[in-house]
């Protein structure tokens, strides 16, 4: 009998592992064709200032309609684009997109704002990154000011030094440096002071729990504190509740984003909310 229950975990385990592999290459041959049949789309979500309400710009999320009642979300895609490789080209064409977004912005005169855009820590190996932007850049004429790079703490594991020379010259270029998820990662402290980054965005996991759990809210606090003693920008994502905003407002932190202000949405969306400025 136990026997038995084995030999069907195991075919269990080894058809669902298939099932999973399948989809695993599906996604990665599909994916090269979304990036050239414009199934791809970036979506914005609003980052307010909450001292007078404003919005300060939006962090530009990628979406993926193969068809019209279909949607693959980023969590799925984006760790098969990196092993893959095939991240370097979905990172290129966001930030292009982004760019000729914000150049369009400007021409129409809508006010100033700055668009910060994921990069995958891949894309900082061997200085990649500089290279894209730098070619972004020299084609399409917008202020670096308006552009931020979203990093997560990971890619300053691999290599602090070379990091440490990337970013700077990213900073030399004009263009600020966010630490995504800030709080999760492994990394020291150390590279905070070491490292040109402007602003720490609070992970999510910590601002769920901030006005209901008290080591949620004494981390989130101490890092907005830190922020502030290191004369760093900062901000919560995934701001939900009241309670977690007067939490936050009431910490010093007034840079936030999350659904209680605004969902991820479509250009047209979005730009009814800048309108509304
Ligand atoms: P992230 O950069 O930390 O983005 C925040 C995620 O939280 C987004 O999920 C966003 O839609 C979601 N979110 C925002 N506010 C709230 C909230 O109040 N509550 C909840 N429950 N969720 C909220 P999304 O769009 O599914 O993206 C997931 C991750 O995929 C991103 O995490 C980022 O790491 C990656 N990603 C997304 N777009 C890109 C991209 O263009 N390039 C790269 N390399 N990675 C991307
Ligand atoms: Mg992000
Ligand atoms: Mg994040
Ligand atoms: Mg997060």
């Amino acid at each position: 009998q136990a026997k038995n229950n084995g030999k069907n975990n195991y075919l269990f385990y080894t058809s669902k592992m298939n099932e999973i592999a399948k989809r695993k290459i599906t996604i990665e041959t599909n994916l090269r064709h979304a990036l050239k049949n414009e199934e791809l789309t970036l979506f914005y979500q609003p980052k307010i200032d909450f001292n007078d309400g404003k919005i300060t710009g939006a962090e530009s999320l990628l979406r993926w309609f193969p068809n019209k009642d279909e949607s693959i979300p980023p969590s799925e895609f984006i760790p098969i684009a990196e092993t893959s490789g095939l991240i370097l080209e979905v990172d290129k064409w966001v930030l292009s997109t982004v760019c000729r977004q914000l150049k369009k912005w400007k021409d129409l005169g809508y006010p100033d704002q700055k668009i910060s855009v994921n990069v995958s820590g891949m894309h900082f190996k061997q200085g990649r990154i500089l290279k894209t932007l730098g070619d972004i850049l020299d084609e399409i004429e917008i202020p670096p000011k308006s552009l931020e790079i979203e990093i997560t703490e990971g890619i300053f594991l691999e290599d602090i030094k070379e990091s440490a020379l990337i970013l700077e010259q990213l900073q030399s270029m004009g263009i600020d440096i966010s630490v995504d998820d800030f709080g999760t990662g492994y990394s020291s402290f150390g590279y905070l002071k070491r490292l040109p980054v402007s602003t720490l965005k609070i992970d999510r996991s910590f601002i769920s729990n901030a006005a209901t759990n008290s080591d949620d809210a004494s981390i989130t606090k101490a890092i907005i504190m830190m922020a502030k003693l290191l004369n760093l920008k900062v901000i919560a994502e995934g701001v939900e509740t009241i309670e977690q905003v007067e939490l936050l407002h009431a910490e010093g932190c007034h840079e936030m984003q999350g659904y209680y202000f605004a969902k991820p949405m479509s250009i047209d969306k979005y730009e009814i909310f800048l309108d509304k400025l």
